[in-house]
């Protein structure tokens, strides 16, 4: 009967193999909420997995369903007593696309693999993982105690990976309903990987899309450049008026006007590190002058999380470039323009139906401030007129 009995359920809920099994379970559920074609997958995991998971724990579950969104919300309810405080727990059962081709081999985005001491398969750390652990944890206290001291709601989205669109909407058309004491929200990356990381608070994010649509169609470079002025170069410069050469953000209103000492004590405490497999953190990105922690927690962070203005062509020849292939690389800086200026053609992303905009791309860490989606205007035409 004690919070030691409740651990060592816990720790058994692991070492036996459920929570793998069941977050198994879970990843095979292929909750892609940016692909249209897995809106029933959606429903489903709420369904069969999460509603049933919260109803054996005494919750009372309600399935909201708002227009704006394209999966369901789940609520749930387990009240134990009116003068008891509330806490409010939030998750999302959707992930970003599975993206197979790109996994290792005898590794897939829907079957959960342990390898290296880690468990692989899309939406583990984000945020499948995360609310089994959490929903295992009311569930060993309720298996020692037989109550959990307070009253929980549960709140999981399937709409996260895509904007988290009616969720604002559900949220204040439902006040009563989610009012709590608490929110406790597990999503989001440890400060590292052997330490366990409260947040009491997170900054705002706000995304971003810039996009510059000069004209229709494709126009020659050879016979229009110069006259017509060049998407990909004007976002560039919009890119570079916003943040400096080293990632400093360069616009004074955008960042605090000082961070205050209390925080600073809390933080000097605080080491970011680079875990096994991480990036290697670059010590000169970013506002100079900060620690790491500092920087990522306090701190004003614009990122750009795509940007695809160019397409990547196929060798297109240029015989007046003596024969030079021009490519180009998603925004890349060498788009021939120079080199090739027979091929290059200024147009828009409208014109090429095999382009697909990443639309709110991954977004995930509640920590970090957002992250822009840069779709640009520049491209290089399926048939150039000068091949
Ligand atoms: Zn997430």
């Amino acid at each position: 009967m004690s919070r030691a009995d409740a651990i060592a359920r816990a720790q058994e809920y692991f070492d036996s193999g459920t929570f793998k099994s069941d977050l198994a379970r879970r990843v095979a559920i292929a909750t892609e909420s940016q692909n249209p074609e897995r809106v029933g997958e959606l429903a489903r995991y709420v369904e069969s997995e999460m509603k049933p998971a919260l109803e054996a724990l005494g919750f009372r579950c309600r399935v909201m369903r708002h227009a704006k969104a394209r999966g369901p919300f789940l609520y749930a309810e387990r009240s134990e007593g009116e003068e008891l405080p509330t806490v409010l727990g939030y998750g999302h059962g959707d992930v970003i696309r599975g993206l197979e081709a790109g996994w290792h081999a005898g590794l897939s985005p829907w079957q959960l693999v342990e390898r290296d001491g880690c468990y692989w398969g899309r939406g583990v750390v984000d945020n499948k993982g995360q609310h089994t652990i959490n929903l295992a944890a009311l569930a060993a206290v309720l298996a020692v105690r037989g109550r959990l001291g307070f009253n929980a709601k549960w709140l999981i989205e399937m709409g996260e990976e895509t904007g988290s669109a009616g969720l604002r909407e559900i949220c204040a058309e439902n006040r009563d309903l989610f009012a709590a004491d608490v929110l406790i929200a597990s999503d989001g990356p440890r400060m590292a990987g052997d330490r366990a990381t409260l947040s009491l608070g997170c900054r705002g994010a706000y995304p971003i899309d810039l996009t510059i649509t000069a004209r229709e169609g494709g126009h020659h470079s050879g016979n229009w450049g110069g006259l017509l002025s060049n998407p990909a170069i004007q976002l560039a410069h919009a890119l570079a008026s916003i943040a400096g050469p080293t990632g400093q953000v360069r616009i004074p209103d955008w960042v605090p006007k000082e961070i205050p000492d209390s925080v600073r004590r809390v933080l000097a405490e605080c080491e970011i590190v680079s875990g096994p497999g991480d990036p290697q953190i670059d010590p000169a990105w970013g506002e100079p002058g900060l620690t790491a922690a500092e920087k990522v927690y306090v701190w004003f962070t614009f990122e750009v999380l795509a940007a695809p203005a160019i397409r990547r062509t196929r060798s297109t020849r240029c015989r007046r470039a003596r024969g030079r292939a021009a490519r180009c690389a998603p925004w890349s800086a060498s788009i021939p323009m120079k080199s090739c200026r027979r091929c290059a053609v200024t147009s828009t992303a409208r014109d090429f139906p095999w382009w697909k905009s990443p639309r709110r791309a991954t977004r995930c860490s509640a920590r970090r401030v957002q992250i822009p989606i840069i779709r640009g205007c520049v491209g290089l035409p399926r048939r150039s007129r000068a091949a």
